[in-house]
């Protein structure tokens, strides 16, 4: 079968099926053989790996993953695209296909089933649609993926990298770099996909940690964080003693400020400012002020 990656060929695959992009499934397919490459390339893939494709579509990145990678597992929830990957997978023989939503697979019984229990690597383009809470529930599963490599909207991939003091900055930056050290390797226009999306879009490769960056109680901590960025206007004094909330432990306002005090930081800091580190610090201090 030859390659999905121009419009033409796409648009002909589309027609052929009756197929319509499906806009409750984030459905934007790829057609600029530079960016399916440039993404198979970032992903790092070789013949000894097993990669998870979140949504394959009509299965224009999977024909590069299957050529690259020993074995490749998709997961699909959008049934009606069985005939289309039947024929353009037909060549394909290292490409199973799951059809199930991606929140409810079980990512064990795949590592377990499909790669010996061993870290697997995903690549992705996302649905936009439901980007964080793939993302987070990959990055929870700890060791269980080496890399995820994945196209998302350029604003979420912003934020993603954001460090401490910019305006991106904020709780989805925190956990996100708690697992992993993400980083933008490509920045993708709309005209690359069919139909075209209304946003830019960015393709992120996080290489995951072995153990997170810092020690904290993991509860604990993104309690504290969600509580800082809930009122992100508020300084943390004053967040975290109105909207902190853990195993039923809460703040009162004299805690925070000396455990700030004792940080070196000042009584009105607020969260924005705060790295991971010392969101991790300020966990360890009051979790123990407790006691
Ligand atoms: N990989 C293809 C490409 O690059 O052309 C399609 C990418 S399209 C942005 C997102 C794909 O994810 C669609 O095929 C869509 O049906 C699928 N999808 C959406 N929600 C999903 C879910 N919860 N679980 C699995 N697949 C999903």
């Amino acid at each position: 079968m030859e390659k999905l990656t121009t419009p033409g060929v796409t648009r002909a695959v589309l027609a052929h099926y009756g197929i319509r992009a499906r806009k409750k499934y984030g459905q934007n397919f790829l057609t600029d053989g530079r960016i399916v490459r440039g993404i198979v390339e970032a992903a790092e893939i070789t013949k000894e790996d097993c990669v998870l494709e979140i949504g394959p579509g009509i299965g224009t990145m999977t024909q590069y993953l299957s050529e690259a990678a020993g074995r490749v597992v998709c997961v699909e929830i959008d049934e009606t695209l069985r005939p289309v990957l039947a024929q353009t997978l037909e060549d394909c023989d290292n490409v199973e296909v799951l059809w199930q939503d991606i929140l409810k697979t079980d990512l064990k019984e795949v590592s377990d089933r499909y790669n010996e229990g061993k870290p697997l690597k995903v690549v992705a383009n996302l649905p936009y649609y439901v980007t964080t809470p793939i993302l987070m529930r990959l990055l929870e599963d700890k060791g269980r993926f080496e890399s995820i490599t994945v196209m998302v909207q350029k604003e979420v991939a912003d934020r993603i990298c954001a460090g401490p003091g910019s305006k991106e900055y904020g709780a989805l930056s925190l956990a996100v770099q708690y697992y992993s050290s993400p980083e933008i390797v490509l920045k993708v226009p709309p005209a690359c996909f069919m139909p075209r999306p209304a946003v830019e879009s960015a393709v992120l490769h996080l290489r995951a940690y072995e153990k997170p960056p810092v020690e904290a109680d993991e509860e604990f901590m993104f309690a504290l964080i969600r509580a800082s960025f809930n009122q992100r206007r508020k300084t943390l004094a004053n967040g975290l003693s109105h909207g902190f909330r853990c195993r039923g432990r809460v703040l009162t306002r004299t805690e925070v400020e000396e455990a700030l005090t004792a940080l070196g930081l000042t009584a009105d800091v607020r969260g924005e400012k705060l790295s991971l580190d010392q969101f991790a610090a300020l966990s360890r201090q009051l979790e123990n002020s407790d006691l």
